[in-house]
């Protein structure tokens, strides 16, 4: 499959290289900026210290700002499993959004097909695990929202891009809003740690905001209608089958 792309290179990146075997994941973003020429001069402006392997415009085009096998500056500090500051180990997409902050947008036909004919690359030339397939919220959820609750997961993920659940609609719909007890909920952030979400509280925070961001963040890439922080049967059964599912 042949993959169209432009260059557009990034000065943001590690003069170091790394092994291919290094590359494991691929982390996804949105620009979050209000138009789409200022996010691409943001990220390649030697002055902003951020960059993305790819950036996917609006009208699809992909375009290349650092090679895989440099180190571009995404992530930021992050964790997930064992790994820390997934720059080291990850790939990049930046998608043109205005995100949260300026209008979050329905993410362009064009855009699915491009993120999805990248993905698809990238997963075969780097033999990159579905559970590695990450949002960049899913990494820093105290920090971010990125690429939020209008990324089209599920369908990525029938095409065998990272994870989703078979779940039945009418079984989602009937546990929505339905309490939880404190043992249920200590199951569900146990299960989401498991998954991959990082257990740690990042200094500055208390414990109590931590664990809402991390609903929050597990929420936009899993229960993508009902954005609420609060964990109710619906996210419970949604966490409780992808651990067993996938760990
Ligand atoms: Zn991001």
């Amino acid at each position: 499959m042949a993959l169209k792309t432009i260059l557009n290179y990034s000065p943001n990146f590690n003069s170091k290289k790394r092994s291919s075997k290094e590359i494991k994941f691929i982390v996804f973003h949105y620009t979050g900026m209000k138009k789409e020429s200022q996010a691409v001069k943001r990220l390649t402006n030697i002055q902003s210290k951020v960059s993305s392997h790819y950036l996917i415009k609006s009208n699809g085009n992909i375009f290349i700002l650092v090679p895989d096998l440099y180190i571009a500056w995404h992530a930021g500090k992050s964790s997930w499993k064992n790994y820390k500051s997934l720059n080291q180990n990850s790939i990049g997409i930046e998608i043109t959004n205005p995100g949260h902050e300026f209008g979050y947008k329905k993410f362009s036909r064009k855009q699915i097909s491009s993120i999805l004919k990248l993905s698809k690359f990238l997963i075969k030339k780097y033999s990159i695990s579905a559970k590695n397939i990450l949002g960049h919220s899913d990494i820093t959820p105290e920090r971010k929202k990125d690429p939020g609750e209008k990324f089209p997961w599920e369908y990525l993920s029938k095409n065998k891009v990272g994870l989703w659940h078979t779940l039945k609609k009418q079984e989602l719909t009937k546990s929505r809003n339905q309490k939880t007890n404190q043992k249920e909920r200590k199951l569900f952030f146990d299960n989401l740690f498991k998954l991959g979400y990082s257990k740690k509280i990042p200094k500055n925070l208390n414990k109590r905001k931590y664990l809402s961001d991390v609903t929050k963040a597990f929420q936009r890439r899993f229960r993508q209608g009902l954005i609420n922080e609060k964990i109710d049967q619906e996210c419970l059964l949604i966490s409780k089958y992808l651990l067993k599912k996938y760990n």
